[in-house]
């Protein structure tokens, strides 16, 4: 087994680039919110440098929808998530591994997360049957079988290439009885201890840069598993660690209440990750609760469907209400999209079915994404995190409230 580590941590081409270029991972806070548990920090990664608070677009399988990778550089991203589950299953992580890694296969420069393939397993794929050993499930796409254990988990991830890895945890849906979250707790424990066994102790150097292990927390809304769930991951002293398990069809309140407890369990000088979350304010209120890295499809979804991101809530530029429209998705906004084109022509290129109308309305929603992101940055920099903060939910909320009124008697978002 020793030996076995060893091999994984030490290969040929390692000792130049740790000697030259690649410097090991590692996490920094740089600043404080002196009124509460938000924190400005910095990733530091075999490929590149990131900022947080800082929100990861979602590269599916291998792309992130309708953003070619210059453009997604533009939107100051540097920090992407590529899913194993989609990847294992097409092109297979062994081709992906044939052909330089991920990065090199997609042509990616920044850094790369990739997820464990947990969450699809246990949600996409048709599911056969979970054991200690790992869940045999049908792929969504063929049906076909597959078996998927912490250190199959571990074997696609590593052939990725992503810069943090992270460690293959038993989710479960909303609504799950105590006795289950319970069990899922103890799997995710010990799932994760052979995740670490089968990933050089949760640092591996390969390839020429550092991959780190991260575990994710589970314990669905009982705060005395979130805490046994913490307690035991913490335990394994790894790079980094996620909130899992929440933004799955729980009230806000206990999605609120449930970060906060995790966040304030982790380790302070590690990163802390808030998996598939979300919308603006609730990336707001959980930076404001310690959390400094997000992903979510939400932006490049909904920008598929002709809806766009703007200071003041969505817009459903598609409808018609906006065909004579001439000012820009968003005034505030310096994004491509917004420098050159109206909404009239953003809701004709939806009416026409050109592909050029998600491609524009994902630049918005990423730029402007990003663009939150760098906002509530330069806020902890300056310690004015807490009005900036509370500026930015107001707007929000205000403006999704009069979208939501306007609904109720018939107003453009509703045609
Ligand atoms: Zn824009």
């Amino acid at each position: 087994m020793a030996d076995e580590r060893k091999s994984v941590r030490e290969d040929g081409a390692d000792a130049a680039r740790r000697a030259g270029a690649s410097p090991p991972f590692a996490f920094r806070v740089e600043a404080r919110d002196p009124a509460g548990a938000a924190r400005l920090g910095r990733l530091v990664t075999g490929h590149g440098e990131i900022e947080t608070p800082v929100f990861m677009p979602v590269g599916t399988c291998g792309a992130v929808k309708a953003m070619p990778f210059p453009a997604l550089w533009e939107t100051g991203t540097r920090l992407i998530l590529g899913n194993s589950y989609h990847l294992y299953l097409r092109p297979g992580h062994r081709l992906v591994a044939e052909l330089g890694g991920l990065h090199r296969f997609q042509g990616w420069d920044g850094a790369l997360l990739t997820d464990s393939a947990g969450f699809q397993v246990f949600s996409l794929a048709e599911l056969n049957r979970v054991t200690e050993d790992g869940v045999q499930f049908r792929s969504h796409l063929d049906g076909s079988r597959h078996f998927f254990t912490p250190e199959l988990s571990m074997e696609i991830q590593l052939a990725l290439g992503s810069d943090i890895i992270m460690a293959f945890d038993h989710c479960l849906p909303g609504g799950a009885s105590a006795g289950e979250v319970a069990a899922a707790v103890e799997r995710t424990g010990r799932w994760a201890r052979r995740c670490r066994d089968a990933c050089g102790g949760g640092r591996v150097w390969r390839g020429g840069w550092e991959r780190v292990l991260f575990a994710v927390v589970q314990g669905g809304t009982l705060a005395q598993e979130r805490r046994r769930s913490a307690a035991e991951l913490v335990g394994l002293d790894l790079a980094g660690y996620a909130i899992g398990g929440l933004s799955v069809g729980e009230p806000v309140p206990a999605m609120r209440e449930m970060t906060e407890l995790t966040a304030a369990l982790l380790p302070a000088e590690k990163p802390r990750y808030l998996m598939g979350v979300g919308f603006p304010d609730d990336i707001i209120e959980s930076v404001a609760r310690g959390v400094d890295m997000f992903d979510c499809v939400l932006p490049t979804r909904m920008a598929r469907n002709g809806t766009v991101l703007t200071r003041r809530g969505r817009l459903v530029v598609r409808n018609e209400a906006y065909a004579r429209d001439e000012s820009p998705l968003d005034p505030a906004c310096g994004c491509p999209a917004c420098r050159r084109h109206s909404r009239a022509y953003l809701r004709h290129l939806f009416q026409a079915r050109e592909i050029l109308g998600p491609v524009l309305a994902t630049m918005h929603n990423l730029h402007w994404y990003q663009e939150l992101m760098a906002t509530l940055r330069a806020a902890l920099r300056a310690e004015r995190f807490g009005a900036v903060a509370a500026g930015l939910l107001a707007d929000w909320r205000d403006g999704e409230r009069q979208r939501r009124e306007e609904i109720e008697r018939g107003g453009p978002d509703a045609r």
